[in-house]
């Protein structure tokens, strides 16, 4: 089964009353018993629930996992996967990552004993020399946010397997369609379904997809345990966005290309960062382990000759808001918004400037967009 098929047959027919075609949302906080010790699978709505596990048998095969955990948020998924450490375990992750992991990384699971070390994925010598006795896991983010650089993902996750520590990558950006990072021999992936999975903008969400069985019943303990499952109107929702995924992915990727290119031309923007552009520093790594581009790019603006302020209140279809990977465009300032918790030195790190600015390229006319930015732009 390709990919749109599995997106659009799987965790469907379920409904064996009625024979409805899409997946019932079962509102429910807890199921009743037959007979003690006897039930139909599902005792409470935290622990399983029917609507949440279609969606999650979904999200595996998209994957291409053994299971999945559907969670409230793409945050609780990834604090659920952290709790698999413990107290003195060490982590390597990008400098460059989403800024609410770094921030649950730098400033929440430090204090209960877990060591972070932040890095310059691209160098993989500088992967292999962070390596210490204690550490336990690599994270990740690959392309990142919101500069669009690549982690070698077969690199980076043999350093792993060579020093027996477990692999997660944060699939977000470029989804199950564009990237499968279990074929680069990956643990775990995660997901923000806030993104492009749910891909409407009307849910937040989050999901752990595991590699083997070991992984996904220690996760689903920590999921259950922690309180962090996915609502079942909200699974629900994913589980209807999700089947669009493959035409989405489509046309996010070919408009985000056009508007990556005009921009790439225009005198009033310095430099722009998206994988598709032949001049991306790593364009041969993205064509050997991505299968697109995905639909996300940034972009330096020179702020002599127009101002933040000028460009975002002239747009009319990019809304100036955080999030991404909905139908609708979005615009946003990494540096005063979704990055800010990062401070000025991690962002100066990661190489974020003030005249940085991210787009998320929605489902609009390509013609539209790129009408829309020019006129913003002078
Ligand atoms: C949005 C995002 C998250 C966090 O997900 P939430 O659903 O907002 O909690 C994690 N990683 C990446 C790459 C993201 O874009």
């Amino acid at each position: 089964m390709g990919i749109r098929t599995k997106s659009v047959h799987t965790g469907v027919y379920k409904d064996d009353s009625f024979n409805s075609v899409t997946t019932p949302i079962y509102p429910t906080s807890t199921f009743y018993f037959d007979a003690l010790g006897k039930n139909k699978g599902y005792d409470y709505t935290r622990s399983g629930n029917p609507t949440r596990a279609a969606l999650e048998e979904n999200l595996a095969a998209l994957e291409g996992g053994v299971g999945a955990s559907a969670t409230s948020t793409g945050m609780s998924a990834i604090t659920a996967v952290l709790f698999l450490l413990k107290s003195g375990d060490h982590v390597i992750a990008g400098d460059d990552i989403y800024g609410g992991t770094y921030r649950l990384f730098d400033r929440v699971f430090p204090d209960l004993g877990v060591e972070f070390s932040f890095i310059n994925m691209r160098d993989i010598d500088a992967v292999k020399a962070a390596v210490k006795d204690n550490t336990k896991m690599i994270w990740i983010e690959t392309p990142s946010n919101p500069l669009l650089n690549i982690v070698d993902l077969a690199a980076v996750i043999n350093v792993a397997k060579d020093n027996n520590c477990l692999s997660v990558v944060d699939n977000t950006f470029l989804s199950p369609y564009f990237q499968s990072p279990f074929e680069f021999g990956a643990d775990i992936i995660v997901h923000s379904t806030t993104k492009y999975l749910n891909g409407h903008s009307d849910v937040v969400g989050g999901a752990i997809i595991y590699g083997n069985k070991e992984l996904e019943e220690k996760g689903k303990f920590n999921v259950n345990a922690l309180g962090v499952s996915q609502a079942p109107f909200d699974a629900w929702l994913v589980l209807r966005g999700v089947k669009t995924l493959g035409p989405r992915m489509e046309a996010h990727q070919e408009s985000a290309l056009a508007v990556a290119k005009f921009l790439e031309s225009h005198k009033n923007v310095k430099k722009v960062y998206y994988p598709g552009l032949e001049s991306h520093p790593q364009f041969d790594l993205i064509k050997k382990q991505q299968k697109g581009f995905g639909g996300m790019l940034s972009f330096e603006l020179d702020t002599s000759q127009v101002a933040c302020d000028h460009l975002f209140s002239k747009l009319e279809y990019f809304c100036l808001a955080e999030s991404l990977g909905g139908v609708e465009s979005l615009i946003e300032h990494p540096w005063l918004m979704s990055h800010s918790s990062m401070g000025e030195e991690g962002l100066k790190a990661s190489g974020i400037t003030e005249e940085t600015i991210r787009v998320s390229i929605g489902l609009e006319d390509t013609e539209d967009l790129i009408a829309d930015l020019k006129q913003a732009l002078e």
